[in-house]
């Protein structure tokens, strides 16, 4: 136990007390200062925005890691897979297998690689998703985007849990690619989540990009540690949603929306 603080605490990028200092200031005219007494770089105070979904460096939430992924050399992302491998043939002799029948040989390096695969999204950042597809455009109308496919991993159980999402906002002055609003989808549901962070994690996401009227995100999804184990509810699904803007503040648009995606 007490290994793992020390470790902690010694890696390199993890400062000392230096992190904590505020960041210097630049000058700033004074006539640009909404209130002189409110510090300054703060973003505005929702608790929906206390985990911004894009980050200073593009590299967006959750990116603890993350870094080091993108970063890699080649040499160093094999050696990242041996080490997953290694773990996971841990796994496997304690399960009660005999790692080296022939069936399982490969399978170490394989799961690493399908892990690594499911996990793809802790690589991907807001930036290169959306890249050039924000377009200015009069357009006010409600934009959805329905079953959207989802694959992702539960986060308490690393299994998977998968489904459908679906996606509607009502632009002001701004919209995004159609695909997306997929991508976006993609790039969340391709890290260790829990259902309801992930369906906030798009929305907020969506709003923070286009700062639309409103945004909608409703997924349904079947968790193979629901269904699989336990009370083995087979065919049970989960329904979360998020609600902002004018979806959240309007019943009727809120009403429309579920209308549209025949779940009323
Ligand atoms: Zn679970």
């Amino acid at each position: 136990m007490s290994d793992k603080t020390t470790k902690l605490h010694s890696r390199e990028d993890v400062h000392e007390n230096g992190t904590n200092q505020p960041l210097p200031i630049l000058p700033i005219k004074r006539s640009k200062l909404i209130s002189t007494d409110s510090p300054l770089q703060t973003r505005a105070a929702s608790p929906l925005i206390l985990n911004p979904p894009i980050d200073n460096d593009g590299l967006s939430w959750p990116s603890q890691g993350a870094r080091s992924r993108i970063e890699q050399s080649p040499e160093e992302a094999k050696e990242r897979e041996e080490r997953i491998a290694n773990a996971v043939k841990v796994v496997l002799s304690e399960l009660g297998e005999d790692i080296n029948r022939e069936g399982l040989l490969e399978t170490p390096e394989r799961y690493a690689r399908a892990m690594l695969y499911f996990t793809k999204g802790y690589e991907d950042n807001i930036r290169n998703v959306i890249k050039n597809a924000v377009f200015e455009e009069d357009h006010d109308e409600m934009v959805i985007v329905r079953d959207i496919e989802i694959y992702s991993l539960c986060e308490h159980h690393l299994v998977p849990f998968f489904g459908k999402c679906h996606i509607g906002y009502i632009p002001n002055k701004r919209v995004l690619g159609l695909s997306k609003l997929a991508r976006l989808a993609e790039m969340y549901s391709r890290r260790f989540q829990v259902q309801e962070r992930l369906t906030k994690q798009i929305a907020v996401a969506l709003s923070e990009i286009l700062k639309p009227r409103g945004v909608a995100v409703v997924i349904e999804a079947q968790h193979m540690c629901m269904v699989s184990r336990g009370v083995q509810k087979t065919g049970s699904s989960t329904t979360t949603s998020c609600m902002l803007g004018c979806f959240r503040d309007h019943q009727k648009t809120r009403e429309e929306f579920l209308t549209l995606l025949g779940r009323k």
